[in-house]
């Protein structure tokens, strides 16, 4: 089994090196039928109560980054509401029995982030259901691989940005007047925010859009106290690949071409969030935490 978080060890050969074999799901995918299942740190994420009495939502949660993310604040301290499409509902509840079996408070919002009115009522459902918010983790995104500009469609290239970067917007607008002084938001962007692959020309694009977005909203709520940072994730192995995220025969080498040699796994994010989350970066704001396994980034 894999190390926890705080032990000495060779970031080479703390997860193995895999070699997914050749699979697809219909989009979102779902963690629990892939092949190796990822690791959300169930098994080695050690808490030391840095997000005690903290009240988080995080959309996407269900699976991979967004579900290590749910699993290491509950195991830091915080109450925690998962946001999640329907179709998700099995990964949700894995999720759901790690938080409760940890000690915290779990609530599921499920929904569709294509639904205008859906990121208001995630945020009203999680503040009645915690009794506040203070952290907010915009997660959830859409990742279809396509041939190249030609290739694309209208509809795709309209949910790709509604599910990324305009719900990111109205969901954190409804949350805006429930956080204090202290909250935090932390947004998901991507490596391909700086080095877009031509296979994923609207989703880059997304991402770079998140980052902006993130720096002109953390020098807007600087004043009132309020903290907004970026992570953006290298090749993660997570249910977005298989299910359209990447063409499939380009699974077997998913992640190899970092310097580490490895695809990452989820819970090797969860640190990131944690640390953005919690007042020991309270003077961080605007910046983006690279967790890539080595890819120079500007
Ligand atoms: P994931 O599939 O486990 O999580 C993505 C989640 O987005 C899904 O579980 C789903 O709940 C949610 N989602 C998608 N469409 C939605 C919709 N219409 N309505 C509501 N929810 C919706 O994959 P992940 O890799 O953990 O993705 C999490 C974040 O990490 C995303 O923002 C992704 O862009 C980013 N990211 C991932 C990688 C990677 O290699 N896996 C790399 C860079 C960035
Ligand atoms: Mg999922």
């Amino acid at each position: 089994m894999a190390t926890d978080q705080l032990e000495f060890t060779n970031p080479v050969e703390r997860f193995a090196s895999i070699s997914p074999p050749e699979q697809r799901q219909p989009e979102p995918g779902l963690e629990a039928k892939m092949d190796p299942v990822p690791d959300i740190g169930e098994h080695t994420y050690r808490g030391t109560g840095r997000l005690r009495g903290r009240k988080a939502l995080i959309t996407g949660g269900d699976s991979g980054i967004g579900a290590a993310t749910a699993v290491a604040f509950a195991r830091e301290g915080a109450d925690v509401a998962i946001a999640y499409l329907p179709v998700e509902e099995t990964d949700a509840a894995n999720v759901a029995r790690i938080i409760a079996e940890s000690g915290q408070r779990v609530v599921q919002i499920p929904g569709d982030l294509m639904d205008p009115e859906y990121p208001s009522r995630v945020v009203e459902e999680a503040v009645r259901e915690l009794g506040g918010l203070d952290i907010l983790v915009n997660n959830a995104a859409k990742q279809v691989a396509i041939e190249g500009l030609a290739d694309l469609s209208d509809d795709q290239l309209e949910e790709t940005f509604t599910a990324n970067i305009l719900s990111m917007f109205r969901l954190t607008r409804a949350a805006l007047p429930h956080l204090q002084p202290g909250s935090s938001i932390i947004n998901t962007t991507s490596i391909q925010a700086y080095q877009p692959s031509p296979t994923l020309l609207d989703y880059a694009a997304t991402k770079a859009a998140i980052n902006n977005f993130s720096k002109g909203l953390a020098e807007e709520l600087a004043p009132k106290g309020i903290r907004v940072n970026a992570v953006a994730p290298g090749p993660i192995w997570t249910a977005i690949q298989p299910s359209d995220g990447q063409p499939i025969e380009k699974l077997p080498d998913f992640g190899k071409d970092v310097g580490l040699g490895r695809a990452g796994q989820p819970t090797e994010l969860a640190p990131a969030y944690v640390f953005l989350a919690s007042s020991e970066s309270s003077y961080v704001l605007g910046a983006t935490i690279h967790v890539n396994g080595g890819q120079p980034t500007p």
